[in-house]
This record gives structure tokens, C-alpha cells and sequence, in this order.
């Protein structure tokens, strides 16, 4: 069993899906198990209607419909009569749920509110994709992740729960033989039955958390991209394209920020020691980037430019020294506004920590922590961390830069800069 996983990008349009198909076609010599994301900006859409459901439904029930309405759109683009007609049923149902769900719930929570609609984009972008495989003879059979991926109720970003999750993907799958499975990411469901998500991009983690229950040797996440680069090769006009990562140099990259994959893909995987394989879905011939359990790799040197940061400054009120005591409050402080700190430094009587900035929660620090401290913020910065450095390489990436703040480890070097 090999496991592949599609992205939003990959399902765009309707010569998209005939790629995927190809692709699956060409590469389901093995059973292949297949996650999709939504297509598109779906996702997006659908946020915007979970905002506007609060305040107006029936304006809420219309955005839908056109969400149903162009998935018809390419459906039609895409599919026979029959077929096409078999998903328009299929649309309309959940339609009506959708509907249904509006005008009875009662909650308002809203990340609970938030992925019982969201939800609904892999829904429909699944029930597309393995139409269109049953139209080109592949012998596709459609699953609701809800039955495989068990979460807690932390709705929006819910956690898996393992046990459960595995024993249900085994139960599953059993008699599905030698059929290619379809389902979507991002999604699960909780001791409830209702939906739960996983956090934006979290399809990569559904086929990582698939791929560690079925003990599947390999996972493939197919991108618009050749594999992973020593740096974004939009940016970079040095990025190469890198053959092989260890577990441990991905999980190193996606931390200082590197788009790879989703960061939480990694973990699952190496723990059941699957290899994961970047690849093109424009470009098949490209093998991509192969992560496993690879020892002894000569690294180049990789780039991660992150963008819109803030630096923090803390100093305690009274000139005195900062203890641990006030270290600890600091960083607790942002664990529970799940605010991460990507870079942080001490002096005699300052704490520096640069973080992503987030809106509302920068706000939310001042306000926890502006009495005990005197805080400076700076905003608009960014963070330069440069794995597997030299000093060629140093200086001409931060000859343009004013450098704030700079921190050096035997592998990594950054710079907060401007
Ligand atoms: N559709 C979800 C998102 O856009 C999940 C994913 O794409 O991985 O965040
Ligand atoms: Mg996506």
C-alpha cells in the first residue's frame, strides 16, 4: 500500500484532475491510497461563510451554493452524463445538510461552527476525484475520513487520537481489496461524530497519520513544486533542488519556517520509519526529494526567509536583574496565547524573542505582560536562518540587511534583519 497526497493546487480545475488521474494511473501497480484537499482557494471561501453564518444566514446559505455551483461547474467539465448526474444528487444533499446545520445549531462556539463547514471542501473535491477515477476504469472506492481519523474536540485543531485512529483505518480498509481509495484530508471526526479539523494545510499530516497506522513503506505528497529546495526557489535564484533529507534536517527546516510540508507530517512517519517522497505533479519525470532515515548526508547550505516578524523587548520595571522566575512567566506567557517563539535571547536585564506577528495576539501579549515588564515592540522585521552555513554564503545574504539580532549554533545561524 502506498499512500498519496494531492493538494488544493493539484485538483484546481478540471485539467488538473485529469493529471491526477494520469498520475494514478501511471503509479497503481501497488494499492494506492489517495488524500485530497479542497480545491482551490476553497478553503478560504469557506472561512469567509463561517464568518458570515454568525450574522446572516440566508447570505451564508447563498455562498454556499455557489461553492456547490462551481463545483457542478467543473464537474461538468470533467465528467459522463451519468456520472455527472450521480455527483449533482450528491451535491444537493449536502447542500441540504449544510443548510439544515444553519438553521438548527444552536452553538455558538465558533471553531466548532467553523469545521463543521469547512469541512465540507474536501468533501466535495473527493467525491470529484474519485468519480472522475471510476470514468478513466480505475476501480476507486470512496471512504469519509470521519471514519478513519479520530480526534478530542479541539475543534480547528484538533489532536489525533492514536489508538482509536489506527484500529479504525485497519477496520477500515479490510475489505477494501486491491481498490484505490479515496479520501480527504484535513478532516477527522470526534467521539461525537461531528467534524473536526486539523489545522490549515493539515492534508499533509492526514496522509503522514494514514501512512503510520497502514504501516505503509512510502508516502508521496505531490506539489506544484520539483521536491524541497535550499531555499524558496521563487525567492532564491540559488535554490537547488535537494536529493535527500533526514527525518530530523525536515523537521529542522519546516521549524525555521520552510514550507515543505506540514509540520506536524513528519513525525508519524518517522516513527514507523515510512520514507516520504516530494514530488511534481506537473513534472513526473523529476524523482524529487526523497525524506527517510538517511545518515551521513553532506548538506548544502538552505535558506528559510520568514517575513512579517516582531521583536519583543523585556525589561523588568525596576533595573533589577531577570531572573528565571521572570523568564518562565515571559515564555509561558506566549504558550498560552500559542504565540511560538521562533528566536529568543537574554541579557543582564533584557529578554528578547522574536515571533511571527499575528494579529490579536500580539495585543494580547502587551496587555499579560505590561505590568510586570517595560516592552518594546518592532515590527515588520525578518527572520534569515541559514542551516549548514559558511561565510560566503552569510555575507551575501545579509549584505542588503541592517542585522538586529544575530545567533549562531554549530549548524544554524540566523539573523533578525530589515
Ligand atoms: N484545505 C485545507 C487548507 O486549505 C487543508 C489543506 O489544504 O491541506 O488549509
Ligand atoms: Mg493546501
Amino acid at each position: 500500500m502506498k499512500i498519496f497526497k494531492f493538494g488544493g493546487a493539484s485538483v484546481k480545475d478540471a485539467d488538473a484532475i485529469r493529471n491526477v488521474g494520469s498520475i494514478i494511473q501511471n503509479n497503481c501497480e501497488d494499492q494506492v491510497f489517495v488524500v485530497v484537499s479542497a480545491i482551490g482557494k476553497t478553503t478560504n471561501a469557506l472561512e469567509k461563510i463561517v464568518a458570515s453564518s454568525l450574522q446572516n444566514i440566508d447570505f451564508a446559505k447563498n455562498q454556499f451554493l455557489e461553492i456547490i455551483n462551481a463545483h457542478k461547474l467543473l464537474s461538468s467539465e470533467l465528467l459522463e452524463e451519468v456520472l455527472l448526474k450521480k455527483i449533482e444528487v450528491k451535491f444537493d444533499e449536502i447542500t441540504i445538510q449544510f443548510n439544515d446545520f444553519l438553521d438548527k445549531n444552536e452553538s455558538k462556539n465558533y471553531n466548532f461552527i467553523y469545521d463543521q463547514i469547512v469541512s465540507k471542501g474536501e468533501l466535495l473535491s473527493s467525491i470529484i476525484l474519485n468519480q472522475y477515477l471510476l470514468q478513466i476504469n480505475l476501480d476507486a472506492f470512496w471512504l469519509n475520513a470521519k471514519q478513519l481519523i479520530k480526534t478530542d474536540s479541539n475543534y480547528t485543531d484538533a489532536n489525533i487520537l492514536w489508538a482509536e485512529t489506527k484500529q479504525a483505518v485497519i477496520e477500515s480498509i479490510k475489505p477494501i481489496k486491491n481498490q484505490i481509495i479515496v479520501t480527504q484530508g484535513f478532516i477527522g471526526a470526534n467521539t461525537e461524530m461531528l467534524y473536526t479539523t486539523l489545522g490549515r494545510e493539515g492534508s499533509d499530516y492526514t496522509a503522514a497519520i494514514l501512512a503510520h497506522c497502514l504501516d505503509a513503506p512510502e508516502l508521496t505528497i505531490w506539489k506544484d513544486v520539483k521536491g524541497v529546495y535550499t531555499a524558496d526557489p521563487k525567492k532564491f535564484e540559488s535554490a537547488q533542488l535537494v536529493e535527500k533529507l533526514s527525518y530530523k534536517e525536515a523537521i529542522e527546516l519546516t521549524f525555521y519556517g520552510a514550507q515543505i510540508i506540514h509540520p506536524k507530517t513528519i513525525k508519524p512517519i518517522q516513527n514507523s520509519n515510512c520514507i516520504l517522497n516530494v514530488r511534481s505533479f506537473i513534472d513526473q519525470d523529476c524523482k524529487g526529494t526523497q525524506i527517510g532515515n538517511f545518515e551521513n548526508i553532506e548538506y548544502a547550505p538552505s535558506i528559510v526567509l520568514k517575513e512579517e516578524q516582531i521583536l519583543y523587548t523585556f525589561s523588568v520595571k525596576d533595573f533589577s536583574f531577570l531572573n528565571e522566575n521572570n523568564l518562565g512567566k515571559i515564555i509561558e506567557t506566549f504558550g498560552k496565547y500559542s504565540l511560538r517563539i521562533n528566536l529568543m535571547q537574554n541579557t543582564a536585564i533584557q529578554f528578547i524573542v522574536c515571533t511571527d506577528s499575528k494579529i490579536g495576539k500580539n495585543e494580547q501579549i502587551l496587555e499579560a505582560l505590561s505590568n510586570d515588564f517595560e516592552i518594546e515592540m518592532q515590527k515588520d522585521l525578518k527572520l534569515l536562518s541559514i542551516r549548514h552555513y559558511n561565510q560566503d554564503i552569510i555575507e551575501r545574504e545579509t549584505k542588503n540587511y541592517n542585522i538586529f539580532l544575530q545567533q549562531k549554533t554549530e549548524k544554524t545561524v540566523q539573523y533578525v534583519i530589515v
